[in-house]
């Protein structure tokens, strides 16, 4: 399978460093509030990769950090008077109880960063050891970017590290005022009980080293596969990298894969904008997790996606539609033209996971199976959903095993009159399901058999 690596910018083969095992570190959410489906954008483009990792028979070693201690967690844990703990396990619960909604399979390890705190210390005082990291006067610890040669590799910018002996104690902030980063910042008023000793005075870890510290932990100095949204690009990875490989002196990590914005209106949704839809908020609205995981994955992730209520209007019509499809689906040896449809699926998730193009192949699949009436395409319609985790198979199963031979064989024989349009043959047929106590209903899509 090919993916767009954004530290070469080319697309590229993904095959394993060691083994048969893809070691992937997905940078998780801050759990100072609910998730916004921006955010899951970005959680359901890192499922639908380890799908398709596992699709083409490799296995995932998948780490999602959890960031439960920063500038938004601490403060808002103190503006409702709280322990910071406290605070943020509400929003990680909350957090597990979305990714199930939309039937995000799980990560191997979810780390907390006030969990890994002797880590990171023990990162940064490696640094400093090597003359790499700083202590400032206020007990602040700084990474000294023009120390560090490769620093904007993978952000493609040539700093002019000379100017830049200014230090940016945010977290966040743009390619112009690229500077020192801290890497522990000193105790300040405003952290309240939030605080940790360490070697440089009382104080907690800065975002970035975080996640090179429990990369590395739970993944080893080199890894294969590394993401996250466009916007962790800059600063947050390239800050990884530094503090990775300034540190181990090895290629810290492989292939960077990075998704574009859900944006509303044109602009990025973000809790910052004012502008977002929890899951929540959806789910309340009546949308379910699968509809609005439809709309999520079926976009290309290096485009923009644009949030609107018609795309989730078109997702439950398109849902419906496999759906009574599906239903149609019978076990056995697939037949041919079932098995060209999903090697056209093969091939568009293996091109850098064209999961519009997926999507194409799997309604290819739809309608050949309605112009069949049906067909022994169950297994098809699950390897596909092995990666696309959309198609709801409970129903049609019960509804396939339910129904006697006799009234699958007629239904076969129906769906072959109609084929011919021989609509006298398949009225007959259909008094004759009838009279089994069972009835039909054609639409566009085929036939669909329940008992009367
Ligand atoms: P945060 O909780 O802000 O650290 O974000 C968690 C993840 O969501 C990161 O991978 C972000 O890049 C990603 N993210 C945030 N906003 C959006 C958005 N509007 N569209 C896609 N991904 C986003
Ligand atoms: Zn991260």
């Amino acid at each position: 399978m090919k993916v767009y690596n954004s530290l070469t910018r080319r697309n590229e083969e993904l095959s394993p460093l060691v083994g048969n095992e893809i070691r992937l570190y997905t940078c998780g959410p801050t759990v100072y509030n609910f998730a916004h489906i921006g955010n899951f954008r970005a959680y359901t483009f890192e499922d639908i990769l380890r799908r398709a990792i596992e699709f083409n028979g490799m296995t995932v070693k998948q780490v999602m950090n959890l960031t439960d201690v920063d500038d938004k967690t601490i403060r808002g844990a103190n503006a409702a008077k709280v322990a910071l703990r406290d605070y943020t396990q509400t929003y990680k619960d909350a957090f597990f109880e979305d990714l199930k909604k939309l039937n995000i399979e799980p990560a191997e390890v979810y780390p907390a960063a006030t969990d890994h705190i002797p880590e990171m210390i023990a990162l940064i005082e490696k640094l400093v050891e090597q003359g790499i990291a700083y202590k400032s006067d206020d007990g602040s610890v700084y990474f000294s970017v023009r120390k560090f040669p490769g620093y904007g590799k993978l952000a493609h910018i040539d700093f002019d590290h000379q100017q830049t002996g200014a230090r940016c104690a945010a977290d966040e902030y743009d390619k112009e005022n690229v500077g020192d980063f801290a890497l522990w910042k000193a105790w300040e008023e405003s952290d309240g009980p939030v605080g940790w000793d360490s070697p440089w005075g009382r104080g907690r870890p800065g975002w970035h080293i975080e996640c090179s510290a429990m990369s590395m932990k739970y993944l080893g100095q080199t890894f294969d596969l590394h993401t996250g949204g466009i916007d962790n690009l800059f600063p947050h990875h390239e800050n990884e990298i530094a503090q990775a490989e300034a540190a181990t002196g090895r290629e810290f990590v492989r292939t960077w894969m990075h998704c574009a914005h859900l944006r509303v209106n044109g602009e990025k949704m973000s809790k910052s904008a004012g502008n977002f839809f929890t899951l929540r908020d959806l789910l309340e609205k009546g949308w379910t997790g699968r509809e609005i995981r439809y709309v999520l994955i079926n976009a290309h992730y290096r485009s923009g996606l644009n949030f609107a209520f018609s795309a989730l209007e078109d997702a439950r019509k398109s849902l419906e539609r496999i759906d009574r499809s599906v239903a149609l689906a019978t076990e056995g040896e697939a037949p041919g033209w079932a098995k060209k449809h999903l090697e056209d699926f093969a091939a568009a998730v293996n091109d850098d996971l064209n999961i519009p193009g997926a999507f194409a192949a799997l309604f290819a699949l739809v309608r050949d199976t309605n112009a069949h009436g049906g067909g022994a395409v169950l297994d098809i319609f699950r390897r596909m959903d092995k990666v696309l985790g959309v198609i709801f198979f409970g129903q049609s199963e019960k509804k396939s095993e339910d129904l006697p031979d006799e009234v699958k064989k007629l239904l076969d024989e129906r769906a072959k009159a109609r084929a011919g349009k021989n609509w006298a043959e398949s009225d007959r047929i259909r008094n004759e399901i009838a009279a089994l106590g069972y009835a039909v209903k054609d639409s566009k899509d085929g036939q669909t058999c329940t008992r009367k």
